[in-house]
């Protein structure tokens, strides 16, 4: 019963942070600040009242259609509501009732928000990469809590070395070739510090994997061309996302295969 308790309570954090979520994906390319003001139709500019802004729900009940004026609302605001509530989720399935999973679902936001920015503006904010600096310190202090299970042992070393090699060969491959942009290279050094240096490898690899494969049907249609700048956060994200939740498995799965 407690268990099924938490899985809702995490659930439903996760659906209400992923709204915030929303409002800060919106608002931060545009400078408008995030503690200031109600939140407002984009199209009509009405305030929204409390009926509005339930996570999911709203969006259902309002049939995908503002209030006050009737325009659509984008399929994205409940879709990063649930995905939230989904990863959330997941990480209490993983990790238990722990400051990991707490620390967990802090760095999933960070990791929606760097994603989505990117995607939309292919910018990477600073400010990113100093808070997950402060999620490694805390998954460094809260790991001990949920070790004891683990095949690979995340410790300050591994995390260094995470950091300075995948970080510091980004870092080259952007100096020699510039196929690499700035904010990648920052991201992979801090999640390095977050996963350790095996998982940041995992990182690494699968988010070119992903790039690649969503890649294949727009170069074969040539709507991309190979020069194409593609922004590659959003890949980094999702795998530095599945290193964090299941790497550890998946590496421990292929090591068992030889
Ligand atoms: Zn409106």
């Amino acid at each position: 019963m407690v268990n099924i308790f938490c899985y809702v309570m995490f659930f439903l954090y996760g659906i209400s942070i992923g709204s915030f979520l929303n409002v800060v994906i919106y608002r931060l390319p545009l400078g408008i600040p995030i503690s200031k003001g109600r939140s407002f139709c984009p199209k009509c500019n009405h305030t929204l009242k409390a009926a509005d802004l339930v996570p999911v729900f709203s969006w259902l009940f309002l049939r995908a259609k503002c209030r006050y004026c009737g325009d659509p609302i984008s399929k994205r605001y409940p879709t990063f509501e649930l995905l939230t509530g989904i990863m959330f989720v997941l990480c209490y399935a993983v990790y238990g009732l722990s400051w990991y999973t707490v620390v967990g679902c802090a760095l999933m936001c960070v990791l929606i928000c760097v994603a989505m920015i990117d995607y939309d503006t292919m910018i990477v904010f600073d400010r990113w990469h100093f808070i997950l600096l402060g999620i490694a310190v805390c998954t460094y202090l809260a790991y001990p809590q949920v070790s004891g299970n683990a095949f690979l042992k995340i410790d300050l070393l591994g995390r260094i070395i995470g950091a300075v090699a995948v970080g510091g060969g980004l870092m080259i491959v952007a100096l020699v070739t510039g196929g690499v942009g700035y904010g990648d290279v920052k991201l992979l050094t801090v999640t390095g510090l977050i996963l350790g240096w095996q998982l940041n490898l995992f990182t690494l690899l699968l988010g070119y994997v992903l790039a690649a494969l969503c890649m294949i049907k727009p170069m074969l249609e040539k709507k991309v061309k190979s020069k194409t700048e593609v922004p590659m956060v959003p890949y980094f994200a999702i795998s530095c996302a599945v290193a964090f939740l299941f790497g550890d498995r998946i590496i421990h799965w292929y090591l068992s295969l030889f």
